[in-house]
Formats: structure tokens, C-alpha cells, sequence
């Protein structure tokens, strides 16, 4: 736990952004909940117990400074909530419109395929700098995970 907020430490000052308290717990929050792709209420939720004095006002400023320094992304899910992302990585979602769940999807394959469609089609003035595909979608069975297999 004490490695991981030196990890933290070191990733918000090489962003630019100093290490307070309220960022470092709001991080390593966005660290936990990573594979939910959370809301600010998630987040908040988490930080919560162990800081009864943050707001979710906080919470969503310091989001929003995180976005805007390049640690993390949003995502709009179809329900209109702000989602977070701290995956930095170049990837796509698969989002299941009955569990609300937003799933990383990493498919090289599918994005050089489409990097290449669109070379191909010559769009004038635009230069892609990173492709992330959206598959919309829904569990067959909600109480089982997703498998993919490639
Ligand atoms: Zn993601």
C-alpha cells in the first residue's frame, strides 16, 4: 500500500500536478475501480471512509483536473453518467446495456484494420491519432462474464 502511493505520488508530479492529499486518494480510488470504469459517485463512495471531509464536488474537480492532465479519460455511457477511465492505453469498450458494465476490449488487430480502411479512404485534412471502437451490446446472461477468445 505504501509502494503504491509513492507510484502515485511519482505519476501525479510527472503529469505536473502536485500531490495532495485529495488527488493521491482520489487516484489510487480510480486505480481500484478501474475495470468498472467508475462515476464521480463511485469514486466517491470509495474515498469516502477513510476521508469523511471530501465532497463529491472535490471529487469531481479533481476528475476533471485528472482528465485535463492526461491521467485519465471519460467515457459517456448511455445513461448520460461521466465515466472514468485510468486506462491510458489504447483500447476499445464493450458496453452491455443491461449490466451498465463497461469492459476494456484490446484488439490490435481490429484497430489496425481500421486504421488502414480509413488511410485508404483518404480523408482530406484529418490525421487519426488513436482509434477506440465502442461495441454496444447486452449479456445474454447477466450473472455470467464475458469471454473472449481470439
Ligand atoms: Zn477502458
Amino acid at each position: 500500500m505504501k509502494e503504491q502511493l509513492e507510484d502515485i505520488r511519482e505519476i501525479l508530479s510527472g503529469a505536473g500536478l502536485k500531490a495532495t492529499q485529495q488527488r493521491m486518494v482520489v487516484y489510487q480510488a480510480l486505480l481500484k475501480t478501474m475495470n468498472q470504469h467508475p462515476t464521480a459517485e463511485r469514486i466517491f463512495e470509495v474515498v469516502r471512509p477513510q476521508n469523511p471531509s471530501i465532497s463529491l464536488g472535490t471529487v469531481y474537480k479533481t476528475l476533471d483536473t485528472f482528465v485535463s492532465s492526461g491521467l485519465a479519460g471519460k467515457v459517456a455511457s448511455d445513461a448520460g453518467f461521466m465515466r472514468y477511465d485510468v486506462n491510458m492505453e489504447q483500447h476499445s469498450h464493450i458496453y452491455c446495456s443491461n449490466t451498465q458494465e463497461i469492459i476494456d476490449y484490446h484488439d490490435e488487430e481490429l484497430d489496425q484494420l481500421i486504421q488502414q480502411y480509413f488511410e485508404k479512404k483518404n480523408i482530406r485534412n484529418l490525421k487519426i491519432k488513436n482509434i477506440h471502437v465502442q461495441i454496444n451490446g447486452l449479456k445474454e446472461d447477466p450473472a455470467q462474464e464475458i469471454e473472449i477468445s481470439n
